[in-house]
């Protein structure tokens, strides 16, 4: 049996072989591009619901690859928290991100997308006050962006973490809510500043009514909590009209952008136009 064994293994050797070597090629490819400085941060406006102004900017990361093009988070940030290099990668995000909104007006705030595994980690309070501290950036324009997997693990510790980034000044969201479990357990547990409707609801908020029911209800309770909603992944004007009646005080979307370089960010404050304006008329 032993020896059939092996021998069914060694036909499935060549395509496992290949899936590891393509793997341990990304890693080592990933590991090599945070010295190599490929990673850069693209920011999407936050916009109010009611008055269409930019009020801040997510972060979001992207790797441009010399020879793969511009590589997508979602193709490499689970192999980076796999093999920790989130650690790194994230404290560098924390730092140039805001870095990058110390020179945006004062009224303006950046959101940062936080891994779960970072909050394993003994280091985030003190990226976080050193990310501060370096770039000036006053603490209640920087929010972190956290899922609900991150109170999954460990939750004393990681409520504690959670107080300790609220008494910096720094202001707490919850991402993709209604995405995982025990949504509303977890918003009793901590208090969180802004709650994020995942896309997916908005996504079909014209087809289903199920996805008006849930959006009018995070907002209602939203509303009652005194938190702030922000409506994910607006793309049309009618999903505006949507969110916007069900009473979500926030929104972001292709509708008005999509993320874009840091460059180009600078470049909009500094004329004053408005990509918002036009996306949204
Ligand atoms: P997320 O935090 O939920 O970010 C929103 C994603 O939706 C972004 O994808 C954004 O480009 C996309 N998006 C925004 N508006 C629209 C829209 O109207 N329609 C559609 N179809 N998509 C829209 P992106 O940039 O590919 O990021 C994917 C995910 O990767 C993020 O989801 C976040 O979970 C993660 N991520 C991005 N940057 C970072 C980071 O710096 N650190 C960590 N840990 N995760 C990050
Ligand atoms: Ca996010
Ligand atoms: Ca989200
Ligand atoms: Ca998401």
């Amino acid at each position: 049996a032993k020896a059939d064994g092996r021998g069914a293994c060694r036909f499935f050797e060549p395509a496992m072989d290949a899936r590891l070597q393509e793997r341990r090629r990304l890693e080592l490819d990933l590991r090599r591009a945070l010295a190599a400085s490929e990673f850069e941060l693209y920011y999407q406006p936050l916009v109010n619901a009611q008055s269409s102004e930019i009020i801040g900017f997510e972060a979001l990361l992207r790797w441009n690859h010399p020879e793969r093009g511009q590589v997508p988070p979602a193709e490499f940030i689970p192999l980076a928290e796999e093999i920790g290099l989130i650690i790194p990668l994230g404290e560098w995000v924390l730092r140039d991100a805001c870095r990058e909104a110390a020179a945006w007006p004062r009224k303006l705030k950046v959101a940062v997308n936080l891994s779960p595994v970072q909050f394993r980690s003994p280091t985030l309070l003190h990226t976080a006050v050193s990310a501060l501290g370096m770039s000036g950036l006053s603490p209640h324009r920087l929010e972190l962006e956290i899922t609900e997997s991150v109170l999954l693990h460990d939750s004393a510790a990681t409520l504690a973490l959670l107080h300790q980034l609220r008494a910096l000044g720094v202001r707490i969201a919850m991402d993709d809510f209604g995405t995982g479990y025990s949504s509303l357990s977890y918003l009793r547990s901590f208090p969180f500043d802004k709650i994020k409707i995942d896309r997916s609801f908005v996504r079909e908020l014209g087809e289903k009514s199920d996805c008006l029911a849930i959006v009018k209800a995070v907002a209602g309770l939203g509303a009652s909590l005194g938190i702030t909603t922000t409506a994910e992944g607006v793309e049309t004007p009618e999903q505006l009209d949507r969110v916007r009646e069900q009473g979500c005080t926030e929104v972001q979307g292709y509708l008005f952008s999509r993320p874009r370089p840091a460059s180009e960010v600078r470049a909009l404050i500094d004329s004053r136009s408005t990509w918002v304006g036009q996306a949204a008329r």
